[in-house]
């Protein structure tokens, strides 16, 4: 069964002021367009994308879509109002012949792949549905002098969000409908789908997922998706190897010739074991001996890379990002120093993040205690995440 999102991205957006229609306006590191086209290419569901825009956007629009994403198709022409728009992209998609089709707010960049599930999951029961949520404010209605005329009674009143979700074959049938009818003044699809006599569920969506319309809207959104929101974590690891006979060790995931070898049920990096156990900190989620225990055939000689990696997974399976790591080694040989550049760049390739986010350092501890008698090496590490 062929599911479609056809993302309506072709109002001007003239509340929003500013130079470009805020469906193009940046958060954070995409447009809004990017972003809520983002969360359909990205959900399995989701078999085909079409984007309604303004003729006149179309640069905007070639620089805020991936246009050799296999799953997006050409864009449409937008009308002269978003029913006439959706209208547009529904006869878009015709030719495609999708069973299902999800119809979303190119504004609405806080929509998530659960909120597509659960209105996909409706339009098994019923015959439409669409993410919508429960009234909390009181209503009043005011006067003609501002005065409060009237409290009006909540219960029952949801607000209405997207996507929406169709049979496709039905959705365009009321839509031609409701224009030969010479009704073009209805404002979501699902008020298109009443019209027609279509049943529509209502299902939870989300408070978060708010139409950006004014130029505060966006602006809150900038900021909730900039540096320094969210949920910032920080967690801390040690760890110690005693020297043995060999001819290299390793830390930092590279080998380095020495006048011994590290003792270790696995390849014995103290760096990146430290460093595993201070992202596992972050995201409160045990230790690296309780993930990877030495007891643990599989991991004899293991490369500590895949604990690191493992953690990584960990983090980002919590929606978290990496911010930066920190790791110092002690020890008074191998030098560390020609290695660091080196250091850096493979740590920064295990976490999948840029290499300006990852410090190796290195000391000595002065000829004192265990590290200072070239018994073993030290490491410590500190990791900040952040969880949205
Ligand atoms: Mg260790």
């Amino acid at each position: 069964m062929t599911t479609a999102a056809l993302i309506v991205a072709a109002g001007q957006g003239t509340r929003a002021g500013g130079a470009i229609p805020k469906q193009y306006a940046r958060l954070g590191e995409q447009s809004v367009l990017g972003r809520s086209l983002g969360v359909f290419l990205g959900h399995p569901a989701v078999d085909l994308a079409l984007v309604v825009i303004a003729e006149t956007d179309r640069a905007f629009y070639d620089a805020a879509v991936p246009s050799d994403h296999p799953k997006m198709l050409r864009p449409a022409a937008g009308g002269d109002t978003r029913q006439r728009s959706v209208l547009n992209g529904l006869r878009a998609l015709k030719v495609s012949a999708p069973a299902r089709v999800l119809i979303h707010d190119a504004a609405r960049p806080f929509v998530t792949a659960d909120i597509v599930d659960r209105v996909l999951g409706a339009l098994q029961r019923a015959p439409a549905a669409i993410a919508a949520v429960p009234l909390a404010d009181t209503l009043k209605r005011a006067g003609p002098d501002q005065r409060i005329a009237a409290t009006l009674d909540r219960a029952g009143l949801w607000r209405a969000q997207t996507p929406q979700a169709f049979r496709f074959a039905a959705i365009l049938g009321a839509h031609e409908a409701a224009v030969a009818a010479g009704r073009d003044d209805l404002t979501d699809d699902a008020a298109v789908a009443e019209w027609a006599g279509i049943a529509i569920e209502l299902v939870e969506g989300s408070a978060a997922n708010v139409k950006l319309t004014t130029a505060e809207d966006l602006a809150m959104a900038a900021t909730a998706l900039g540096p320094g929101a969210g949920d910032v974590r920080t967690g801390q690891g040690f760890d110690v190897h005693r020297f043995t006979g060999g001819d290299h060790v390793w830390l930092c995931g590279i080998r380095i010739a020495h006048t011994h070898g590290l003792e270790g049920h696995s390849d014995a990096d103290a760096a990146l074991h430290a460093l595993t156990d201070a992202l596992l900190g972050a995201v409160g989620d045990g230790d690296i001996g309780e993930h990877f225990p030495d007891t643990d055939p599989r991991w004899k000689n293991a490369p500590s890379h895949v604990f690191l990696a493992d953690a990584a997974a960990r983090v980002r399976a919590r929606g978290g990002s990496i911010s930066n790591v920190d790791v110092t080694i002690l020890c008074e040989a191998p030098r560390i120093a020609p290695h660091r550049a080196a250091m850096r760049a493979r740590i920064a390739e295990i976490l999948g993040v840029e290499p300006g986010r990852v410090a190796v350092k290195a000391t000595t501890t002065e000829g004192l205690g265990f590290t200072g008698r070239r018994e073993g090496i030290a490491a410590l590490a500190t990791a900040t995440v952040v969880l949205r």
